[in-house]
Parts: C-alpha cells; structure tokens; sequence
C-alpha cells in the first residue's frame, strides 16, 4: 500500500496530511497493526489505488477494504494537540514543525533550496517550495521558535525524537551551520534525540559540531545509488558525487557511532535491485543504515507521473536488505532518531523484524 496509496472515503480522516515540503510527502499517518505507516492519499496512483478506508468511527478506527471486501482493522493518529499553538508573533506552531508518523517531529529549517532555483537543477521528485508557496509553512525558522515547539510537542503530545532537514543554502556547509544552531537549542530546551539531514559538507569537522550541538544521529541522503541516475533525477544534488558521500560516512560513523548515521534510497528511480543492494552492502559495512523507501510521486513535481516501484521490486531489496542488516547487527530500533527509527516510509523495520532469528525481539 505504501507503493500504490489510498483512496480516503473522507478526505478529512485522522491528522493533517503532509503536502509539499522536501522530502516525501502527499501522505498521511495510518496505524495499521501497531505499525504507524505514512500512505500516499494526494498522489496520482492514490486515486486509483485498489485500497479504500471507510469514514472511522468517533474513536478514530477504520476498515481497510480492497476491492470492495474488507482486510482489515485501521486507526489514525490524532490531530497533535502543539498544532493549535501559535508563537508570541503569531506564527502557528504548525508552520515551523509538523507530527510524521506517530511521535516525529519534523521540520525543515530552511524552506529553500539553490538546488530548487531551476528546472535544470531541481531534484525532480522534491516540492520543497510547494509548502512555502501555499503559505503551510515559514521559509527560515529559528531556533528559539523550534525550541519552543519541541517543547510543547514533547510536554502536549509525547513526541520521541524530532527529524531536522534543510533545503541546501548557499555556502560550503550545505546546511550544516544552521541544522548545528537548531539542534543546539532544542537541546537546550527539550530532552529530545535528534537527527539531523544534509547534504555532506565540505569539512568534515561539522560532524563533531553536530554532534556537539545536540545531534544524536545524521542523515546524509543519497536518493538514488548510480551517477547516471543521480544526474538525471537530481542534476544539482548530482554535483556532490557518490564517493564523496561515501568518504562523509567514513568521517561521521565514529562521531555519531555505528547505526546512528544513515541515508535514505528511494527505490523505482532506476537504479537496479543489485545496484541498490551494492550500494547497501558497502554502507553497512561502514555502519550506516540504508533506509531504503519506495519512491512515490508528489503532485506538482516534474516526477509526478513516475510509476512508483512494484511490491515485488521493493521485496527483491527490502528481503535481502534485512538479512544484510541483521549480519551487520544494524537495527533500526536502536537509531536514536530520525526516518530509520520512525521507519513510517517504508516497510524496512517489519522485514527486519521477520528476519530476526525465532525467539529473539527487539
Ligand atoms: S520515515 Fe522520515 S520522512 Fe517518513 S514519516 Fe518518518 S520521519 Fe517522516
């Protein structure tokens, strides 16, 4: 479902759905099983997904049908009670973090991107500047104001960790300087592990800045795994090659320790299985976690008609991916934060569980 999406009897059903902004997105948070999935609902496969959830009921619980006959039970998280909170100056605590999954919380710091300038660079899947146009969100938020919604998103809603992305800024830090002036006062305000997202910098020393400011774990996120690819989806990002990626995680792994850095691949790009697997295979041996993630299109975006990655493409990764991940004794439940630990994006985590040994549990 996490390929092709649903169909929403009500459109209105469970918390806000996340549209526009960097990254994934054109989704909504179901728990399916006591597992938190985010599905597409806005996208172009979504509306002719075989999957339909039924209105739910005043507690919030719904049927699953397929095809018309029902396959199972589903619940949604509820509206986050930080969203009807407003800063001193009257932004709403909405626009400067949002809730993914079930306990994220996410915010992009920087709305903007010089890799969203022109259609000749743009990362094709990404729609980071759909949020900010529609006016959903704040193009710079500060780190006093993304303190503040920590906190009352810890205190209000018992969020578990929080996700710091940025679109990439001008400068040979790509990012790291304002994600290190962010998570240096959430920690300051709030007990919250935090992972933090950018492109590689240029000095490897911001890892150890990172760190020191309150990171707890670091996504550095390759996307697609084959230059050829790369440079056809993500011109810009393209740029920054593979092996320079690959020389960041050699940096970052024994400042953040083995399993806490991690990158996210999204399958149905055009890179092959093996190739991803490949790719996979050399990341854990380093000890980063490859969070691996169905692509799936976001309206608006020059990717929008992409197919997204068959059931059987993703289980020719994610089963071997699981087996690799458990010989490497990477688990995503011992990430301290960010999309490895939520794991809401793909169905990696519940793989990994099935290839545990009989007996053993997380
Ligand atoms: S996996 Fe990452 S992008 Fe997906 S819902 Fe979780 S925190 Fe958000």
């Amino acid at each position: 479902m996490q390929s092709c999406g649903a169909r929403l009897v009500d459109p209105k059903t469970g918390a806000d759905s996340r549209r526009g902004g960097a990254g994934p997105s054109d989704h909504k948070a179901m728990t399916i099983d006591g597992m938190t999935v985010m599905v597409p609902v806005h996208t172009a496969p979504a509306f002719e997904s075989p999957y339909l959830v039924e209105k739910p009921d005043a507690a919030g619980r719904s049927r699953i049908l397929r095809d018309g006959r029902a396959i199972g039970d589903i619940s949604f998280p509820r509206r986050p009670k930080f969203y009807d909170l407003k800063t001193a100056d009257g932004v709403p605590y909405s626009s400067i973090a949002v809730l993914h999954g079930r306990d994220v919380l996410a915010t992009t710091v920087l709305q903007t991107c010089i890799r969203y300038q022109s259609r000749t660079k743009t990362c094709r899947f990404c729609a980071i500047g759909q949020s900010l146009a529609a006016g959903r969100t704040i193009e710079r938020k500060t780190p006093a104001q993304l303190a503040e919604v920590a906190k009352a998103a810890v205190e209000l809603d018992g969020v578990k960790h929080m996700v710091m992305t940025t679109g990439t800024p001008p400068g040979r830090d790509r990012g790291a300087a304002i994600l290190a002036e962010s998570a240096s006062a959430v920690s300051a305000a709030v007990d919250l592990p935090i992972q933090v997202q950018c492109e590689p910098p240029d000095d490897d020393a911001w890892f150890d800045r990172l760190r020191k400011a309150g990171a707890d774990a670091l996504g550095m996120h390759l996307e697609a795994v084959t230059e050829p690819v790369r440079k056809r989806i993500m011109p810009g990002k393209a740029q920054v090659p593979v092996e320079r990626y690959f020389a960041a995680f050699e940096a970052s792994v024994p400042v953040f320790g083995r399993g806490q850095v991690s990158s996210y691949i999204l399958a149905g790009l055009g890179d092959s299985a093996q190739e991803i697997l490949a790719v996979c295979e050399r990341l854990v041996a380093i000890g980063v976690y490859p969070f691996v993630v169905p692509f799936v299109p976001i309206s608006g975006t020059p990717l929008e008609s992409h197919p997204s990655p068959s059931s059987s493409f993703m289980d020719s990764i994610l089963n071997p991916l699981a087996r690799m991940l458990l010989e490497g004794g990477l688990r995503s439940v011992d990430v301290k934060a960010g999309c490895a630990k939520c794991g809401a994006c793909s169905a990696l985590s519940a793989y990994e569980r099935s290839a545990m040994p009989m007996g053993a549990c997380a």
